[in-house]
């Protein structure tokens, strides 16, 4: 028998209880119950009640089971007028789900009565396209795109890790890259430190660094701090970002960037490279170990590495900061697993990738049970100087570099 929209509504009606937006707005929030957007994406998009669950109706059938795989779970639906949630509402009894109802009026009758609805953030039609590779990836998808925009990320250093690490966080849309680094811009740098030209030899890095990220993506704000980090600035610094990058190449600086990651509570991602040699590891602050755990205190300095100027593949630093890259997306998307507690070791003359397990020490100085490092500490005696790099030897465990 033929049955007209009129029926098939009249049908839905007969076995879907309807609720009021009033009653639906009486309810707390935390009652446990499913409220189900079958609008359109574009709807959608426009506003909606707030903690709502997006379901466009066309893929209902499909996709429910996925989304609210318990079917005792009570789901209130809504679509625009309170029409195509009726007949949602029916199709998910047909499912097997137990306690369904539909929005009267829809979400034309919460917005008539004044009620507060959410309205999302979204990619401009151009982040659309830029960004389209990353929205096709579900792990990332808009959610992860707008968590990359809102970003804030620090580079120490933006020089051979720095320069590839900023240019693909800048690619990926990270919304905030602040830059520190005090030196200018050397003919000898541009053998690996991608994001300098010719034309900008003698000026600030950052700088140099800032027009080439803005030239690449004007979604990135580039914060540049031409200084080198110390004590007195550390925490202040590190306090403006959400997670830190360490590509810089000596003993104070690794340790000072620890201590201070612990201190802030801010996960650094931390590599070093020598020759044909790199290393990365990531730290989350009293979750993984930290540097420390392993080196708790740098060499006296008797021991302390020579100020000489060592070698480096140029390719190298390429490969560890876009690894380190790897993991400050990963961390801001919120998946995968970052290599806490563990160190990779990339050697690419035998091109091996080698991960050793490093565990947490419960007697360390900063992130043990008692701690007795609680202030940021200036190494003294130490090669401060920007292209300084501990020598093989000397370099405990995670090598130079620069
Ligand atoms: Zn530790």
């Amino acid at each position: 028998m033929t049955q007209t929209s009129r029926d098939l509504l009249a049908a839905a009606r007969a076995v879907v209880p309807e609720v009021t937006a009033e009653e639906v707005h009486a309810r707390a929030r935390s009652n446990g119950r499913v409220l189900l957007d079958v609008r359109e994406r574009n709807e959608f998009d426009e506003g909606y009640i707030p903690g709502a669950l997006h379901l466009s109706k066309g893929f209902l059938e499909l996709q429910v089971e996925d989304r609210i795989p318990d079917r005792a779970t009570p789901i209130t639906v809504y679509c625009a007028g309170g029409v195509r949630s009726l007949l949602a509402a029916q199709t998910l009894q047909q499912m097997g789900y137990g306690d369904v109802e539909s929005l009267a009026g829809g979400f034309g009758a919460w917005k008539q009565k004044g009620y507060e609805f959410t309205v999302p953030r979204l990619l401009t039609p151009e982040q659309k396209i830029r960004y389209s590779r990353h929205l096709l990836v579900p792990e990332v998808g808009e959610e992860g795109q707008q968590k990359l925009l809102n970003a804030r990320v620090l580079l120490i250093g933006a020089g051979g890790l720095g320069a590839p690490a900023a240019l693909y966080l800048a690619a990926a849309g990270v919304g905030t890259l602040g830059l520190l680094d005090f030196d200018t811009v050397d003919l000898s740098n541009l053998q690996r430190q991608v994001i300098h030209t010719q034309d900008r030899v003698g000026m600030a890095k950052t700088e140099s660094a800032r027009i080439q990220i803005n030239a690449l993506n004007p979604d990135v704000k580039v914060v540049e701090h031409r200084e080198m980090l110390n004590s007195e600035n550390a925490r202040e610094i590190f306090e403006q970002y959400d997670i830190v990058v360490n590509g810089c190449d000596n003993f104070p600086t690794r340790y000072l960037a620890n201590d201070v990651a612990i201190f802030t509570k801010k996960p650094l991602v931390d590599g070093g490279i020598f020759r044909f040699e790199g290393q990365v590891t990531t730290v989350l602050p009293h979750a993984s170990p930290c540097y420390r755990c392993r080196y708790p205190a740098p060499p006296p300095p008797e021991e302390a590495p020579s100020c000489a100027e060592a070698g480096v593949l140029g390719i190298l630093p390429g490969i560890v900061g876009i690894l380190q890259a790897t993991e400050v997306v990963k961390l801001i998307i919120g998946h995968g697993e970052p290599l806490a507690g563990r160190l990779l070791h990339v050697d690419a003359l035998d091109m091996k990738f080698r991960e050793f397990r490093v565990p947490r020490d419960v007697n360390c100085p900063v992130c043990g049970e008692n701690p007795t490092i609680t202030e940021p500490i200036d190494y003294e005696g130490f090669c401060m100087a920007p292209n300084a790099v501990p020598t093989e030897g000397a370099a405990a465990g995670l090598v130079a570099a620069h």
